[in-house]
């Protein structure tokens, strides 16, 4: 094929998986292309307009939830509070927190009494194995994804586009085939292991790929072996956005050399939604038309405005959070208020000898060092025992770098906790999620 021909296939490709896009758009998410067009207006506009809307959909999902779930009528009604009450945004802190056990066990109370055209229904699984069933609203869930879509309109990419997919991958037989047909729809291919033969050609194909997304730590993975092989580098990346994980300084040198781009972070959840997503000039801005985030000790307090059939009210997440100063400008220009980033999950604890750390504190250690001394780590610590951790460092360590690493642990945890570094450390697993902290206390 000539050159020209080549890039008429392509245009064909393109425009097909386009009006398959399409057509699933028409058949699960009707009001999307509204939805849509009104996030790429409201992305202009100035502070105050996004927190009048944030006050006049606040006011519209507390009265809706009192009217219709029995759960919120209950709660506000014991905590002696009243929609009508809510006359400001911080009038929000008059409300009850809503806790993640009341979720579970309260989810039919929750859900209102109403009838909508069309529910979706979606699922978490939790890491402590209960996991959350409820219906999403068809106008909330469109809202929901038309917000990931202006998020990737800021990188130039559309959702259509060629895309590599890092995800976990113990599949059997069935699913693989079920995976397959979804992600041919979805114009999507993944990565199925790191073997050398089957890894070159997942490296083939995303050479034409225009996004990439999933993991971090896996994306790092890849981008570790094509860089060590010496592979072709893809040149048509526009995005390289990490889900769900902790996205580690320490990836990004290698993650730009093998695709050009920087991981760039979406931060959302099941119950919320999605809450904040990466500018091209690296803030991640708050989706303050979906979500009213509060920090609280430190602590992500957060209420979906949209969602009708299973609102979230309040909910405390379970992440760490840090928020830039309300004064913080974006290069941007967007005036959406910017999420710093996200510290650390809560509840899982340190155990010392004497007394109990939060994980936090590992979130401290190392983003130290990144800032004092520009060294930057992949780690993951492991406590097996209690007043011991082990520190597994991905990186080689030189005895000056060991010694910092020591001087950081030793002001946080001081004698309570001994420890061991091991680094050069090769994780056994990387087809799957990575966590920064396991305790097996
Ligand atoms: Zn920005």
């Amino acid at each position: 094929m000539g050159k020209s021909e080549v890039s008429l296939e392509r245009t064909y490709r393109s425009m097909l998986y386009k009006i398959i896009f399409d057509i699933g758009k028409r058949l699960r998410n009707p009001s999307i292309d509204r939805w849509f067009a009104f996030l790429k207006e409201s992305e202009k506009w100035d502070i105050e307009t996004l927190e009048k809307y944030q006050l006049q959909r606040l006011q519209e999902i507390v009265s809706f939830a009192y009217e219709h779930s029995e759960f919120y009528r209950k709660t506000f009604d014991e905590a002696k509070v009243h929609p009508s009450h809510i006359q400001s945004l911080s009038d929000v802190t008059k409300l009850p927190i809503l806790e993640k056990k009341d979720v579970i066990a309260c989810n039919a109370q929750i859900h209102t009494k109403f009838k909508f055209k069309k529910v979706h229904v979606a699922t978490t699984s939790g890491s402590t194995g209960d996991s959350l069933v409820f219906n999403r609203d068809e106008s909330a869930d469109s809202f929901n994804r038309a917000a990931i879509f202006r998020g990737y309109s800021w990188h130039g990419v559309e959702p259509w586009q060629r895309n590599g997919y890092f995800w976990g991958f113990d599949f059997t037989a069935f699913e693989r085939i079920k995976v397959w047909f979804l992600d041919r729809l979805q114009n999507r291919f993944r990565v199925f292991n790191y073997q050398d033969r089957e890894f070159k050609r997942f490296a083939r194909k995303l050479l034409k790929a225009q996004y990439i997304h999933g993991y971090s730590s896996m994306i790092y993975q890849s981008a570790k072996l094509i860089n060590q092989w010496n592979l072709p580098k893809p040149k048509n990346i526009k995005m390289v956005k990490g889900t769900s994980e902790k996205i580690y300084d320490s990836y990004h040198e290698e993650v730009i050399k093998a695709f050009g781009h920087k991981v760039i972070s979406e931060y959302g959840a099941t119950e919320p939604g999605i809450m904040a997503f990466e500018c091209p000039e690296g803030n991640m801005h708050m989706n303050m038309e979906g979500v009213l985030i509060e920090k609280i000790d430190n602590e992500i307090i957060v209420t979906n405005l949209q969602m009708k059939s299973f609102p979230v009210i309040r909910y405390r997440l379970g992440d760490y959070i840090e928020l830039a100063p309300k004064t913080k400008q974006c290069a941007c220009g967007r005036a959406h208020y910017i999420v710093e980033e996200v510290t650390g999950r809560i509840g899982e604890n340190v155990y010392g000898n004497k007394q109990v750390y939060p994980s936090l504190y590992f979130y401290y250690i190392f983003k130290n060092l990144g800032k004092k001394h520009n060294l930057k780590l992949t780690y993951q610590v492991v406590q097996e025992t209690k007043g011991r951790l082990t520190f597994n460092i991905e990186e080689k360590l030189n005895q000056d770098q060991k010694q910092l690493l020591e001087n950081e642990i030793v002001n946080y945890f001081s004698d309570d906790i001994a420890y061991t570094i091991t680094d050069g450390f090769k994780k056994e697993k990387v087809n799957s999620k990575s966590k920064s902290f396991i305790s097996y206390i």
